[in-house]
């Protein structure tokens, strides 16, 4: 295939206000656009898009699609997981709640068909709040090993390993970008 005809699905699962409008924008639109007023809450699935440089000379579109936390659009998401290239489970570190849907989250993708190629990452999201933490890296790191996957904590506000998750959310903890 030549190259820039690659295109990768991402998904990005997790309860409502945990941050993912916010972490795809600041990825797929620069920093700055993670402050600018987001649609909250998101309704079905929005979608972002951006070109990436694979190695060694190769170009893929990464499709990044944004799923509502909303238990009323499950359905809608459920069709996306099975071409799946990654997925991004996604929690607040403020918000307890949020890292104990993890899980089902998971089980709700792997129930859809996102298994086997698909490379999981944890997302401990939010995490310039050091001070409102309710859940702390080692828990979550614990939580990413049980499940096999990595965890990658990150903050659309201070753009701290927003690339890294999605480049880990495309192709897993163990190959270069
Ligand atoms: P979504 O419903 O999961 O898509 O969440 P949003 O992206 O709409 O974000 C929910 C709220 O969290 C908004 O008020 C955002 O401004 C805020 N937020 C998102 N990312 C961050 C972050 O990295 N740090 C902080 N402190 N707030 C964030």
């Amino acid at each position: 295939m030549p190259a820039g005809h690659y295109q990768y699905r991402v998904l990005v699962l997790g309860d409502a206000a945990v941050g993912k409008s916010s972490l795809l924008r600041c990825y797929a639109e620069g920093p700055g656009a993670a402050g600018a007023p987001a649609p909250c809450p998101t309704v079905g699935v929005e979608f972002y898009s951006r070109t990436v440089r694979l190695p060694p000379a190769g170009r893929a579109k990464l499709q990044l699609w944004d799923t509502a936390g909303q238990e009323r659009f499950r359905s809608i998401t459920r069709s996306f997981y099975r071409s799946a290239a990654g997925a991004l489970l996604v929690f607040d570190v403020t918000n307890r709640a949020s890292f104990e849907h993890v899980t089902e989250w998971y089980q709700e993708a792997a129930g859809g068909g996102a298994t086997g190629e698909a490379a999981f990452v944890l997302v401990g999201h939010k995490c310039d709040l050091a001070g409102e933490r309710a859940v702390s890296a080692e828990e979550a790191g614990r939580l990413a090993a049980s499940l096999g996957m990595a965890f990658v904590e990150t903050s659309a506000a201070s753009n701290l390993n927003v690339e890294l998750a999605l480049q880990t959310g495309l192709l897993g903890p163990s190959e270069a970008w």
